[in-house]
């Protein structure tokens, strides 16, 4: 087996590359408007109550039409779930990560397909989709890989006349509950993680990219993944997730979202349920409230790009995004306007033109959420650049810059998911790292200094899961740093690190006289 490597991104200056997914594009968009079932141990399935699936840069473009699951179905999910979970913990390791690495293989010859979906449903941009679909790739092949390892006998302290073995084994039925930002990435590693492990699922995709996961359902298929291992129910949060969430065959929880939503999550999941055996284990990816720390003796042009990358890169909407940049007051001002003059320059437009930087966010809820912020934003500092809404037939917005904004205002508090981004001034470094502390996140960070000390000190204090130096606070790459924070950022598990399947299974040890 050949090491575990990332998936190359695509380099879109090459003309072939670009004619290979537009060509993509054209493929996808011939397929736009059809119906999706519910798939539940491989029955199809269709019912009254259907959602349509819209494309962020264009309204009037339908991507697909959804069945929508209600309890019913959502306890049928459950039970075959259950069943299936009978046999499918009896396949070999080896045999459940094949299924992984045919998925990738097939994922990987498909690869422009996938991306082309992201940018026309979730409004990614060319660069940023086929990130999403590299990553995807890249959970499939690492997790896999993982799984052969823990499969491997675990070391004991070997007691003469004893025959003592460890091993690893799955833990049930989860609900799989991903977000809409990563709709392929974190969907697949979020799915295949936990069944690779010997667990079975119900998948509810988030609503806005319920296409994308039922793309994600045929791969299963065609790379021969048993009926019912993974159970295919859209259907809207506090329906279906919480039935899911609540059920007593539920074993554990995998969800990736919001704060709210996670809090919620994890309050049901500790009340125990008649018929219920176990405690629930809950997996949350939550929140963040990212900062970028600014030394003054810094490169300044290094900063201001990986600030505005952070910032705006798929609108902000990136639980590691930028939202705060904590700049020595001696560099505050300069910094400030270079930020600004590249904000200016950043091109809004509809994500399918491989020309823009920025494009819509994903649908009228998070427009009219950011939108509210910009406006506190307006109360709370001083406007540089954006403010408001963009041009076109979606939901576009400006990329947007506040500055002089208390540390301890709503907009350097509160998660807003957009284009936005609030500059606060500090007196020295480390009264920066002191407010880079002061949210109740902490999820990513990143620390722009060139002397040592200072990075040291940093590296001690910024109470970060992901913390970055010299460079841009998003894009944590699987395998080479794996993602996950503290505090109301979850529940510090580690997507693509070697911790990541233990969240998923559970170790039996057997110890025999000899
Ligand atoms: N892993 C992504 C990154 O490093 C962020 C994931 C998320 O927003 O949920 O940028």
């Amino acid at each position: 087996m050949i090491s575990f490597k990332n998936e190359p991104f695509t380099n879109f200056g090459k003309e072939e590359n670009r004619q290979a997914f537009q060509a993509a594009l054209n493929k996808v968009r011939a397929e736009l408007g059809k119906e999706y079932d519910i798939i539940i141990g491989g029955e199809h399935i269709k019912t009254q109550q259907k959602v349509k699936s819209i494309n962020p840069s264009n309204l009037d473009e339908v991507i697909g039409i959804v069945n929508e699951a209600d309890i019913d179905l959502t306890e049928k999910a459950m039970q075959v779930a259950a069943k299936t979970f009978e046999t499918w913990k009896k396949v070999a390791p080896a045999a459940r990560a094949r299924v992984l690495f045919k998925a990738a293989a097939i994922m990987r010859r498909r690869k422009h397909e996938f991306s082309a979906w992201m940018v026309l449903e979730a409004g990614k941009s060319w660069p940023e989709a086929d990130a999403d679909t590299a990553e995807a790739i890249d959970f499939m092949e690492f997790y896999g890989r993982e799984m052969l390892r823990l499969a491997e006998p675990q070391p004991l302290t070997p007691i003469p006349g004893e025959d003592n073995e460890l091993t690893y084994i799955p833990l049930g039925v989860g609900a799989i509950i991903p977000p809409w930002n990563f709709p392929l990435a974190i969907t697949v590693g979020m799915t295949t993680s936990a069944i690779v492990a010997g667990n079975t699922v119900v998948l509810k995709p988030a609503t806005p990219t319920n296409v994308i996961a039922y793309k994600f359902m045929e791969i299963l298929r065609e790379a021969g993944l048993p009926d019912g291992v993974v159970n295919y129910v859209p259907g809207p949060g506090p329906e279906v997730g919480e039935y899911m969430v609540t059920h007593p065959l539920t074993r554990f929880i995998s969800f990736t979202g919001s704060r709210a939503v996670g809090l919620r999550i994890n309050e049901l999941a500790a009340k125990t349920v008649p018929g219920q055996k176990w405690i629930k284990r809950v997996v949350a990816e939550m929140g963040g409230k990212d900062s970028i720390v600014v030394d003054s003796d810094s490169d300044l042009d290094l900063a201001a790009e990986a600030i505005v990358k952070s910032a705006f890169g798929f609108s902000g909407q990136k639980c590691s995004a930028c939202s705060r940049v904590i700049a020595h007051q001696d560099i505050y001002d300069e910094l400030l306007s270079s930020v600004v003059e590249k904000t200016k320059q950043l091109k809004v437009g509809e994500a399918k033109d491989l020309g823009i930087d920025m494009g819509p966010v994903v649908d009228d809820k998070a427009y009219n959420k950011i939108l509210e912020y910009m406006e506190i934003g307006k109360k709370e500092g001083r406007l540089m650049v954006g403010g408001g809404k963009a041009e076109g037939n979606g939901y576009f917005l400006q990329p947007t810059v506040f500055a002089d904004i208390d540390p301890e205002a709503r907009l350097a508090q509160e998660e807003i998911f957009g284009p936005v981004v609030a500059f606060i001034k500090a007196r020295d470094f480390d009264h920066a790292l002191e407010i880079a502390n002061n949210t109740e996140y902490g999820l990513t960070g990143a620390v722009i200094a060139r002397e040592r000390e200072k990075l040291e000190k940093a590296r001690e204090v910024f109470h970060v899961g992901n913390l970055y130096f010299n460079r841009k606070c998003t894009g944590a790459l699987v395998g080479a740093q794996p993602f996950g924070g503290y505090n109301m950022s979850g529940t510090c598990s580690k997507a693509g690190g070697r911790d990541y399947l233990l969240l998923f299974l559970q170790q039996k040890l057997v110890s025999e006289a000899l």
